[in-house]
């Protein structure tokens, strides 16, 4: 089966063709269709911005490195037990989580699936003709949610599991940096958490833009706008009670410490170069401010509740910019660019009988 992949390990950015990490096409074997799993033909697949950090060795070296998380799709196959118990039937429009959570080692006992001990046992890519995943993966997409928001369900989950790390409460002032996809997608989360002082910080025009036709109340351009300031400004000189991270920008990430009010919460809902250590002082932030901090590695828990508010999310602006399978190569440089707020790669070419 057709699948894109890191075909060579290098920056997606670096100017130089020769070292330039690599996206192309290759054929990879069909998984065997176990009892409990799903096939999946692929309707849509998202470029994530994770899915660069891939390219560059971020889980490994080993080429090709098949992409693709952030999928829907329609049921094509069921094993057995996943059709005897499950309410999964084939042609249905799905949507799911690339990780399975095995729920019998001893951290899917504990409440924590996020730390599964065979997280990896299902992690396929799905930016392919088809992928087969476990039942347990797999979400029946609402008949009013298209195909093509559909695989946004991913990203959403993304977006709830940052907000249950901020413990926000009704009326908490939330600030987010970043307004890529994920910060967007955490605004209108944040939004609909009863967020006030809603403010998106963000250096691009365009997503400040986006950021306010979608619910925030400010934004801080950090280039140009003295943020401290700005900060102080929108909320009375108390702070921000819920201050997030969805920039991953070694630049940006220290300077949010001190945009949290006294007992506020800052959650760094990124990925991080591995190397990078931000410098943290613990009179001022924990012992004085009592800050707490945490961060999202997964998203346990998280995608009934995305798939719930799938549809009263607005996300048309991200998915506009979409490129056929064979175009991959393009649809990732076009990525890296930041012209667009996200990008996706259509896998299949099938009928959507979405009612919406
Ligand atoms: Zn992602
Ligand atoms: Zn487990």
């Amino acid at each position: 089966m057709r699948t894109v992949a890191v075909t060579r390990i290098g920056s997606l950015r670096d100017p130089e063709e020769a070292t330039r990490g690599q996206i192309g096409i290759v054929d990879l074997p069909d998984h065997p269709l176990g009892p409990e799993d799903v096939r999946i033909r692929v309707a849509y697949a998202a470029i994530c911005g994770s899915d660069p950090h891939l390219a560059e060795g971020y889980f490994g070296t080993d080429v090709p490195i098949g992409l693709g998380h952030e999928i829907s799709g329609v049921v094509e196959a069921l094993g057995d037990a996943a059709a005897d118990r499950t309410e999964l039937a084939i042609g249905d429009r799905v949507a799911g989580n690339f990780l399975r959570f095995c729920g019998t080692c001893r951290p899917c006992q504990d409440g924590r699936q996020q730390f599964c001990e065979h997280l990896q046992d299902y992690n396929r890519p799905g930016m392919a003709e088809t992928v087969t995943w476990h039942a347990s993966q797999v979400y029946r997409l609402p008949d009013d949610v298209t195909l093509l928001t559909g695989c946004l369900l991913e990203p959403t989950a993304v977006a709830v599991r940052i907000a249950d790390k901020t413990r926000v409460r009704v009326g908490d002032r939330v600030a987010i940096c970043g307004g890529g996809p994920i910060g967007q997608l955490a605004l209108q989360v944040m939004a609909r958490f009863g967020a006030t002082s809603l403010t998106m910080i963000e250096p691009i025009a365009d997503r400040r833009e986006m950021a306010l036709r979608h619910g925030a109340e400010h934004v801080i351009d950090p280039t140009a706008d003295d943020q401290p300031a700005r900060a102080h400004e929108i909320t009375g000189g108390r702070g921000y009670d819920v201050v997030i991270d969805a920039s991953g920008s070694p630049r940006a990430v220290h300077g949010l410490l001190d945009l949290a009010a006294h007992g506020g919460t800052v959650v760094y809902g990124a990925m991080y170069p591995a190397d990078f250590e931000m410098p943290l002082n613990l009179s001022d932030h924990l012992y004085l401010k009592e800050l707490t901090l945490t961060g999202v590695f997964v998203s346990p828990y998280a995608f009934p509740r995305a798939l719930q508010l799938l549809r009263h999310l607005e996300v048309e602006e991200l998915t506009q910019v979409v490129y056929p399978l064979e175009d991959a190569p393009e649809a990732f440089a076009v990525h890296v660019s930041g012209r667009h707020p996200k990008v996706v790669i259509r896998c299949n070419d099938l009928e959507d009988g979405a009612t919406a």
